[in-house]
């Protein structure tokens, strides 16, 4: 229900038409390397002295500094030289360990363009991938992979979340009597790296598409990484092999419920008497209330994928028609949350 003082003066509706403003200056500030350059200058520095290094218009650079105090981005001086906040240093300067950048420039440079088209989307209650990119969408990781340097971007920007609540959810739940862990559509292997680091005795393996096992090799996981071995395969197609445990994070969420439910019941054939999955997805509220982040992403899904977000609920329905049972639920308070469910 809206107050008087919204009816007088429409604050939200605003905030919400303009909202795009913030996300095109915060990706035109990391684009344009604002806070690399900040960080590696180690004093105050003016937007001439910015818009020099960066080899920009002063006053273009003047108005984006500007636009990234206001933001709390940036700190200032005498209104006239600009520093990384704690929060840009950690999070925007690429070269931090709990860096987004890789996300900031995703969302910039994919994510933004399909939603161009989120009426379509609505109304075709398709992907759009196709007016997006010119793309057939048919193969959903032919589209999203349509080159190397598309797909290790995907890879990167996959990376860059579980930096931030990666351990939240390896958390969420006690896994240290699971020793033998297949983290299927392990991708990048952020999740497998902060599994074996929550959990000294098991062992995960990476699962995925070949390219992207051999790219996550070359340039995500080192041989340093103990504990972390890879599989090559197709996990609609090719036999998995048995673990303890199978991870799907932010796998369902790609596909129909019919494709869940076929990957699922692959996935109890080959696990262990007793062991389990995991799924990590972000949970919509059983009454749909929420959270906003989860019905944006839900939005997000339609546009870019085959699935959906979905609640607990829903999750648990799937498990449970693929052969799965003890179907536990945690919220971690950040973006995923984690569900547990046994053989
Ligand atoms: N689990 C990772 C994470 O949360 O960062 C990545 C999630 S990403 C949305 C989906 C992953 O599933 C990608 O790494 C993709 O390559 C992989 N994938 C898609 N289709 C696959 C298939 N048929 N077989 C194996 N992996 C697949």
């Amino acid at each position: 229900m809206s107050s008087a003082g919204e009816v007088e003066y429409p604050k939200k509706i605003l905030e919400y038409m303009e909202g795009f403003l913030v996300s095109k200056t915060l990706f035109a500030a990391c684009e344009l390397g604002v806070f690399d350059f900040l960080l590696a200058s180690e004093r105050p520095m003016s937007a001439a002295q910015v818009a020099a290094g960066l080899g920009t218009d002063v006053d273009g650079m003047e108005r984006l500094l500007s636009a990234c105090a206001g933001l709390e981005l940036l700190g200032t001086q005498a209104a006239v030289l600009y520093s990384n906040t704690d929060m840009s240093r950690m999070y925007l300067s690429r070269s931090s360990p709990r860096s987004l950048f890789h996300s900031v420039e995703y969302y910039s440079k994919t994510v933004y363009l399909c939603w161009n088209y989120l009426t379509d989307a609505v109304r075709e209650g398709k992907n759009q991938y196709e007016k997006a990119f010119g793309l057939p969408s048919e193969d959903l990781f032919e589209a999203l992979y349509r080159s190397d340097d598309e797909m290790i971007k995907f890879m990167q920007l996959m990376n860059s979340t579980w930096n931030v609540c990666g351990r939240d959810v390896m958390t969420a739940f006690d896994l240290s009597p699971f020793k033998t862990i297949y983290d299927l559509g392990g991708c990048s292997g952020a999740l497998a790296k902060q599994c074996v680091r929550a959990y000294p005795q098991s062992s995960v393996t990476i699962f995925d598409l070949p390219k992207v096992v051999s790219t996550c090799r070359e340039h995500f996981v080192s041989p340093t990484d103990e504990r972390i071995f890879f599989h090559e395969g197709d996990f609609f197609k090719d036999l998995l092999p048995e673990a303890d445990l199978y991870i799907l994070a932010r796998i369902l969420h790609d596909w129909t419920d019919e494709c869940c439910v076929e990957l699922l019941s692959r996935v109890h054939q080959s696990c262990k008497p007793g062991g389990g999955v995991l799924l990590v997805e972000a949970l919509l509220n059983e009454d749909n209330s929420g959270p906003l982040t989860a019905q944006l992403y839900s939005l997000n899904m339609l546009v870019q994928t085959e699935g959906r977000e979905r609640k607990a609920s829903e999750y648990s329905a799937l498990l449970t028609t693929a052969g799965f049972a003890n179907v536990e639920v945690q919220r971690t308070g950040k973006i995923y949350d984690a569900i547990l469910a046994r053989k």
